[in-house]
């Protein structure tokens, strides 16, 4: 049954999927109340420049906002910030926050995204991750009393701590990334990409240190298993996310690592997850994909569905990242196992494109700053192609 204008639309996350699918269900028509709580206390904004522009200190943190003043007034809802929920209610759809209150809806969406991993060690002084606006101004202020050229580790070569390490070099410090693993991105786009992509640090004159096995942060300087230390002046902790869901433990809704819903992002008809936190079906498994268009694509298509009744496109995944000077841009979401191959440029010309591939269907493009050749091929997987049709068609050349 789709939305009408007595219904109540409750959203609880104001990040970039909870404030998408307001802007979303507004120009879909829905004219109903939406009351948006959010336990961070600002108005929704973007995260991605949090380890680029916002890092380097190109940006200032209020360019990160997604929601102004008027464009909040124009969506005419009812902002509830600073405040967590703790519980949901599926029978009555009754949310509880943490300052005791209760909101009660017709329909509830759950945006509650991920928060940084932690790692307990003895100082945490120096420690910071970057999720959010809090966590960044906390190192910013901190990096703001370091002298020029100090030595900052990076705890995780993924994609935020390759993307902190890049700021950091651009800011005048000396990053040093400290890897667990024998390469980067090894798990996110596997053995063959990462191989690829490992010297993108050494070419940017960026130290990064792999199969790292780091003991503790104590008295100024990283310990490493086998005893020896890094003395650093900050260390940026970018070694993966949690899902939100505590607040849901007894709400009866299906947690296996995200929120469970289906191809309509349901949980039940009237609860709907989005985002980071949402588990979802994609090519016949369920999944959670941590993506800036994820978020975005996710939003409109519930909003579609609650608001038309209609079922939005098919989704291919897509992400980029930013760094050591370079672009990365995946489309799709090929398992990191899966067949690749490099289909155009080079590493001597400092781009390409690569093709992934599952049984000979292609499953992902990813792209070394090569946008258009990414994009002019995402028609490869609108639909199934087999890679030998990919190779005959070339819509990169
Ligand atoms: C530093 C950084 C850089 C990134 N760069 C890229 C990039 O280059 N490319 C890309 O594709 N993706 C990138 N991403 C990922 C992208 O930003 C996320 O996929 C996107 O923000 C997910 O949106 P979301 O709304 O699901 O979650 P979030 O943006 O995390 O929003 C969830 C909100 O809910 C709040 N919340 C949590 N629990 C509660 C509760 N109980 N009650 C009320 N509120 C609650 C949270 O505090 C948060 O404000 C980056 C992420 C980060 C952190």
């Amino acid at each position: 049954m789709t939305l009408t204008s007595t219904d109540h639309v409750v959203v609880v996350g104001a990040g970039l999927a909870g404030w998408r699918f307001i802007e979303s269900l507004r120009r879909d028509g829905y004219e109903g109340k939406i009351t948006l709580i959010g336990d961070e206390p600002y108005a929704p904004y973007d995260r991605p420049p949090l380890s680029k522009q916002v890092l380097s200190g190109k940006w200032e943190i209020d360019k990160t906002v997604l929601a102004s003043d008027e464009a909040l007034k124009n969506a005419n809802i009812t902002s509830i910030f600073g405040v967590s929920a703790t519980s949901l209610d599926v029978t009555s759809h009754t949310v509880t926050l943490d300052n005791g209150e209760t909101i009660s809806g017709t329909h509830i969406v759950i945006a509650t995204g991920t928060r940084a991993r932690k790692i307990p060690f003895s100082d945490q002084s120096l420690v910071h991750t970057i999720r959010n606006r809090k966590d960044i101004e906390g190192l910013n202020a901190l990096l703001a009393t370091v002298p020029d050229g100090a030595t900052v580790a990076v705890i995780g070569g993924g994609f935020i701590g390759a993307e902190a390490a890049t700021a950091l070099k651009a800011r005048g410090l000396t990053p040093v990334v400290l890897e667990a693993l024998q390469r980067p991105l090894i798990g996110a786009l596997g053995d063959q990409a990462s191989q690829w992509l490992l010297a993108l640090a050494t070419n940017a004159e960026v130290e990064l240190r792999t199969s790292q096995v780091i003991r503790d942060v104590i008295d100024g300087s990283v310990v490493f298993a086998d005893g020896s230390s890094l003395e650093v002046a900050a260390v940026v902790l970018g070694v993966g996310a949690e899902v939100n869901t505590e607040w849901l433990q007894s709400s009866g809704l299906v947690l296996d690592g995200g929120v469970v819903v289906d191809e309509h992002l349901l949980a039940t008809p009237t609860i709907g997850a989005l985002g980071d936190v949402a588990k979802f079906p994609f090519k016949g498994e369920l999944t959670r994909i941590e993506h800036w268009q994820v978020a975005t694509d996710h939003a409109a298509a519930l909003s579609l569905h609650w608001a038309k009744g209609e079922k939005a496109p098919d989704m291919v995944p897509y992400f980029w990242s930013d760094q050591y000077g370079k672009k990365i841009q995946m489309l799709g979401h090929p398992h990191p196992s899966d067949d690749v191959v490099k289909v155009a440029g080079s590493d001597e010309e400092g781009r390409w494109l690569a093709l992934y591939s599952r049984g000979g269907v292609v499953t992902g493009i990813l792209s070394l700053s090569q946008p258009r050749w990414l994009m002019v091929s995402k028609v490869l997987l609108d639909e199934e192609t087999t890679l030998t049709r990919a190779m005959e068609l070339q819509p990169w050349a």
